[in-house]
């Protein structure tokens, strides 16, 4: 049975906190391709409707612009099931956030950020240490080169969720 079956199959403890997760869009969820085809990372759909049914909020925490957002959302309607706030470049600004380019999770109200560039992780390290950059899941880079190819990115993602789960219910 794949993993995601498994662990959808086991309940949440009781009284669990329910997380924010918040995705990054671009090479996190979509990729665009050199035709300007945008794909959805494939199972991308499957993980958002598990973290639902574990009672999590799923959030869209984009750097692009609300327009690329929209037009990702309308291309893709299934995202829109799932996903209970969008949060674009205009949500967070230098102004929001203090360094550019930075998404500040605690200052976002976001528990957990799926993404895939790692330097929010080591600058969320910086300022508020590995409680909090231990909160950025970073995710293989989803690019039209890797399409079609298994880079675990379900069961790291998972395995995160769980351990979080744990964490924040006690
Ligand atoms: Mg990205």
């Amino acid at each position: 049975m794949e993993l995601s079956l498994l662990h959808a199959a086991s309940p949440r403890i009781e009284n669990q906190a329910a997380l924010v997760v918040a995705f990054d869009l671009d090479n996190t969820i979509i990729c665009a391709d050199d035709s300007g085809n945008v794909h959805l990372r494939p199972g991308m759909i499957e993980a958002m409707q598990w973290l639902s049914s574990r009672g999590h909020k799923v959030w869209i925490c984009s750097s692009a612009d609300r327009q690329w957002v929209d037009l990702v959302f309308k291309r893709f309607p299934a995202l829109g099931c799932h996903t209970e706030r969008i949060m674009s470049c205009e949500d967070i600004d230098p102004a929001t956030c203090g360094i550019r380019q930075f998404k500040d999770i605690i200052r976002l109200g976001i528990d957990l950020l799926v993404d895939d560039h790692e330097p929010y992780r080591e600058d969320a390290r910086r300022i508020y240490g590995d409680g909090v950059a231990n909160r950025y899941i970073i995710l293989p880079k989803f690019t039209a080169e890797v399409l079609g190819i298994e880079d675990g990115w379900r069961k790291c993602l998972t395995d995160k969720i769980l351990c979080h789960e744990k964490c924040d219910g006690q």
